[in-house]
């Protein structure tokens, strides 16, 4: 199965995504999580990636593609993947895309997580308190939900057309919204 996770920052996306890798037994792949290991390593990846995602943007297209892709291509793949992160804008989409069309295989299926704006900025704000991640400071998390706005929603769009689409509303407890999901992946099955 070929699943991708798409959502605002602060929606819960990661730990859903933790979630839904087990039940599926698919391989999870995190952007987000990549990025943070290659500067905790300090790989050149790693330290080009830093300033952007220091100040909430989004790091250029071919950097995240090329490790992505090198990605997708490991034998471990084989067994499906649940892409958490990526694509973040059109032209993300559109390269795996083409990258998937190279390896005969096809999305499932993509979720998105929604919640509304204040709600995300104050699920962030107390993150920030416990994680401690460097991203996750009021003028970043400003950014970071612009940079969604402005580049990602337009994702959803792009797979809505392809009818590969469900949205799943993402307040509530953990366990609630992840029944949510669970039940969008079966109506998809029975669409599908
Ligand atoms: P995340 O953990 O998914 O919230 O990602 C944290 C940061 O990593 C983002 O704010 C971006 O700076 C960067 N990042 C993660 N995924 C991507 C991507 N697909 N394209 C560009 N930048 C990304």
């Amino acid at each position: 199965m070929h699943v991708i996770f798409v959502g605002p920052p602060g929606v819960g996306k990661g730990t859903q995504a933790h979630r839904l890798v087990g039940e599926l037994e698919v391989v999870h792949l995190s952007t987000g999580e990549i990025l943070r290991a290659a500067m905790d390593e300090q790989s050149p990846l790693g330290v080009e990636a830093k300033q952007y995602v220091e100040q909430g943007k989004l790091v250029p297209d071919h950097l995240i593609v090329d490790m992505i892709g090198e990605r997708l291509n490991r034998p471990d793949c084989e067994v499906g993947w649940l892409l958490d992160g990526f694509p973040r804008n059109v032209s993300q989409a559109r390269a795996l895309d083409a990258m998937l069309a190279e390896q005969g295989r096809r999305i499932d299926l993509v979720l998105a997580l929604t919640a509304p704006v204040e709600e995300l900025k104050k699920r962030l704000l107390k993150r920030a308190e416990i994680e401690g991640r460097a991203d996750d400071n009021p003028t970043t998390i400003a950014q970071r939900l612009v940079v969604y706005e402005q580049q990602t929603a337009p994702v959803l769009d792009y797979y809505r057309r392809q009818s590969l689409l469900q949205e799943v509303d993402g307040l509530g407890s953990p366990d609630a919204v992840f029944d949510r999901i669970r039940r969008a992946m079966d109506a998809d099955r029975q669409q599908g």
